[in-house]
């Protein structure tokens, strides 16, 4: 902030701002957070994807199967996962279960893009031969999103009831916001994780 403005607008010197962002995050005062902006582009499946633009208080637009073809990608996970024994809102990794497991979901997902390809050649709209592939086919958007909205994103993705995949991201845009805003992040985590 320059110090070249209006007074109640300049920056008090960094100890002052750091304790007033740590007062304004523990008391709830969310709508200062509202000011910084963040813009992503994301590539992910579309069940991530399902799960990520629930998150209302953002803007999103995404690469449209209407308009353009589809690329082969799709994502196959590395593990299994079972149901946590007494969680419902979580699973857990089971490495007892065969290779074939991951093979049936990548040969199931392959066999749907064929059959994508095929429709399109032959002359079927790109909006209707999509129907057939699946929801770990790769999507891609933009995501801009303020401050505030984005802690309220990593409260509930960066956490342990939060679906693996959609972790795996959540991680990586903390890493990303802990760049940016380290006393905000440092604030945050102060105040339990818990956006203002
Ligand atoms: C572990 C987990 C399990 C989930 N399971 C399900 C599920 O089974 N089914 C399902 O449908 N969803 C599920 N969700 C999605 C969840 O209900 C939220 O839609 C999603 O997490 C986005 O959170 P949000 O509404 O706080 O975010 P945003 O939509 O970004 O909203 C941010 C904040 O703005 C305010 N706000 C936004 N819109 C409104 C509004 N219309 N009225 C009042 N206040 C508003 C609220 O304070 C809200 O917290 C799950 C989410 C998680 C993390």
């Amino acid at each position: 902030v320059s110090n070249d403005i209006e007074p109640e607008a300049a920056s008090k010197g960094p100890e002052s701002d750091e304790r007033l962002i740590r007062y304004l995050m523990r008391n709830g005062h969310g709508s200062v957070f509202e000011h910084s902006v963040f813009r992503f582009f994301v590539k992910a499946p579309i069940f991530v994807a399902r799960e990520w633009i629930r998150h209302r208080i953002s803007s999103t637009n995404e690469v449209s199967g209407r308009y353009a073809i589809l690329k082969n990608e799709f994502y196959v996970p590395d593990h299994v996962r079972v149901p946590h024994p007494t969680n419902k809102q979580q699973s857990v990794r089971d490495d007892s279960f065969p290779a074939e497991i991951l093979e049936l979901i990548e040969g199931a997902s392959a066999a749907s893009f064929r059959e994508y390809e095929a429709l399109l050649s032959m002359g079927v709209a790109r909006e209707m031969a999509r129907i057939l592939l699946p929801v770990n086919t790769y999507t891609k958007w933009w995501w801009t999103i303020n401050c505030r909205s984005l802690l309220n994103f990593l409260m509930l993705r960066n956490a342990p009831t939060a679906m693996w995949e959609i972790v795996q991201y959540a991680e990586v845009i903390e890493g990303m916001f802990v760049e940016r805003m380290p006393v905000t992040h440092a604030a945050f985590v102060e105040a339990g994780r818990r956006a203002p």
